[in-house]
């Protein structure tokens, strides 16, 4: 591809509105437009990264099975209503109607669609396992597009699902599947983990994200300090230090009365424990939520901070936010000083680090007053008992004790086992052995990957562009001769250019008349793998510089059988 022609301009300027590091050079590259919030055109560099990609995946997922199908964007919104997973996505369903006002949904995931369409053709035991996919556009209306391509509204996917007999044969097909989901990071040059994640709307049990780890990562991991434990913040469970009198020891102090104390404009844990002169650790936090609108109450130690998908998993609610005051005092109760102490007509869940201590300080439900030595279940109970905390760097390992950490990550891909969910709603089943019908076992498995190329260039670049990994470079060769008005340069880049197209290299060639200055900046910010550079100098010892762009060194190649030279240099 020749510079001069390429669609695109390089941009001398950091944009200013760029968030991170891959949206500034995406955007300073000229790889990349956007039209609306969240919603790009990819340019053509941009897009041969993206199809390197996408065909990396498309081998790793044949490797293993998967057939390649193209199911609809537009879909009814009566199967989302089927599966009530119209609820579970809720705003961040695109919904339109048609003519005649029947309403539909642009596709935001294919699980509905794809397990009628499996309904259809799958009748026995010997139709199964299959493992089917697709890579094209999902539509959801994020609350918060952001960070370039790291959440858009509009997205490039794969997503596969599986479907087998037994729990068994799910069981080998996520392992698989895992495995080649790995394999697919590794190709591209990036270095991920598998973390344990909460399902989200997705739905089923068990699932596992892959994070590329990164400081400007929106997902916080906590992984241990020792054994292989590691999962996502929304779903990791921890030790907690003890809290309360007995901090520390294994068994709990002893109970003592409760008695009221005045704690005058007392309000927050921190007010009111160094008020006291006690750890935050042996204070009650109460805070008030809406889960679909009706009010709950949430008990949890001081020191800890309520883990808000844990608890909407645990209400099973739709939509979740913290309460406003009228509603709070709409269900008679007084925020500030809120307690669990003869609390009724509320739905209260407690988080059991308040059974851990004893002795605590909580509130009185009068202004200006808490309660001392408020102990569980003695003085209050609670509905739901149920780990609703969020783990912290320092809680204990849940397998082995040692020492959690925490890190940030990009999650770049998702895979879910989705078990009979959608199956049993939709009624897909296929006949046993036996002629008894069972529902089918599934499995959805999802890369995005316009995230995917985003967390790339997060992982490699430097201050003055990208490093592409070899494999999804966009080209490989960045061929730039500098002097172009020197004849001799101008023939003698044309004829490499044509040598190294014919000896099957993908070459960028700045044939542009600019300054040196211009052209050694554009290769580094575009980033392409290997620079060639020819210059009246190189050509008098009949040879060209070379560089990859990740490293410091040059070095003189002759150019007589350069291409081999350049191709070991690659790969
Ligand atoms: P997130 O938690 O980041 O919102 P998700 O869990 O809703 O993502 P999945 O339904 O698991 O996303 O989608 C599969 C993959 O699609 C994700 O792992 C991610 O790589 C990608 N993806 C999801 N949402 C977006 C988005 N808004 N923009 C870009 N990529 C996305
Ligand atoms: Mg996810």
């Amino acid at each position: 591809m020749r510079l001069s022609k390429l669609f695109g301009k390089t941009l001398r300027q950091t944009p200013a509105e760029a968030e991170n590091v891959s949206h500034q050079l995406l955007l300073k590259a000229g790889m990349i437009h956007q039209l609306a919030a969240g919603v790009y055109s990819y340019l053509p560099l941009a897009l041969r990264a993206l199809q390197k990609i996408e065909n990396i995946i498309r081998e790793e997922m044949d490797a293993v099975g998967g057939q390649e199908l193209q199911m609809p964007v537009l879909q009814p919104l009566e199967m989302w209503r089927e599966t009530e997973r119209d609820l579970a996505f809720g705003k961040g369903l695109f919904t339109l109607s048609d003519r005649r006002e029947r309403a539909l949904v642009l596709g935001p995931t294919h699980e509905e669609v794809i397990t009628e369409l499996v309904k259809r053709n799958v009748q026995s035991y010997r139709d199964l396992p299959l493992l089917l996919y697709q890579i094209q556009t999902k539509f959801r209306d994020e609350p918060r597009p952001r960070g370039g391509l790291m959440r858009v509204r509009e997205f490039g996917m794969k997503d596969l699902y599986s479907f087998d007999t037994d729990e068994e044969a799910l069981n080998i097909t996520y392992q698989k599947m895992i495995g080649a989901y790995k394999r697919i990071y590794e190709r591209c040059g990036l270095d991920s983990v598998v973390v344990e994640a909460d399902s989200g709307a997705i739905g089923g049990k068990e699932s596992h994200e892959f994070m590329v780890i990164a400081e400007s990562g929106e997902d916080v991991i906590l992984n241990c300090s020792k054994c292989d434990y590691a999962a996502n913040v929304e779903k990791a469970e921890s030790v907690k230090p003890r809290g309360g009198e007995g901090g520390g020891g294994s068994e709990k102090g002893e109970m003592l009365p409760m008695e009221e104390v005045a704690t005058p404009g007392k309000i927050t844990i921190k007010e009111v424990s160094s008020f006291l002169g006690i750890p935050e650790s042996q204070t009650l936090k109460a805070v008030f939520y809406a889960a679909d609108g009706e009010v709950v109450f949430v008990a949890i130690r001081g020191d800890l901070e309520v883990n808000e998908v844990k608890l909407k998993n645990a209400l099973g609610c739709h939509e979740l936010r913290l309460a406003q005051e009228e509603e709070v005092a709409k269900a008679g109760l007084v925020a500030g000083s809120a307690s669990p102490l003869g609390l009724s007509g509320v739905k209260q869940v407690g988080d059991p680090s308040i059974t851990l201590g004893a002795n605590l300080v909580a509130g009185a439900n009068k202004p200006d007053t808490h309660m001392r030595n408020v102990n569980y279940p003695r003085d209050f109970t609670v509905d739901l008992l149920v780990d609703i905390a969020t783990a912290q760097a320092g809680d204990g390992c849940l397998r082995c004790g040692a020492p959690l950490l925490t890190t940030r990550g990009i999650e770049v891909g998702h895979v879910f086992k989705l078990g009979s969910f959608f199956s049993e709603r939709m009624g897909a089943t296929f006949l046993n052995r036996d002629g008894v019908a069972r529902p089918i076992l599934m499995g959805c498995y999802g890369i995005g990957i316009g995230r995917l190329l985003a967390a790339a260039i997060e992982q490699y670049h430097d201050e003055n562009g990208i490093i592409w990994p070899t494999p999804i470079a966009p080209y490989q060769v960045h061929l730039c001769p500098l002097s172009t008005d020197n004849e001799e340069v101008a023939a003698r880049a044309e004829s490499l250019y044509a040598e190294l197209k014919r000896e099957g290299l993908e070459v960028l060639f700045d044939d542009r008349a600019e300054s040196p200055g211009v052209k050694l900046n554009d290769a580094d910010l575009l980033g392409m793998p290997l620079r060639v550079v020819l210059s009246p100098r190189t050509l008098k010892t009949g040879s060209v510089e070379v560089k990859m762009r990740g490293e410091k060194e040059v070095a003189l190649v002759p150019m007589k059988g350069v291409s081999g030279k350049l191709r070991a240099m690659l790969f």
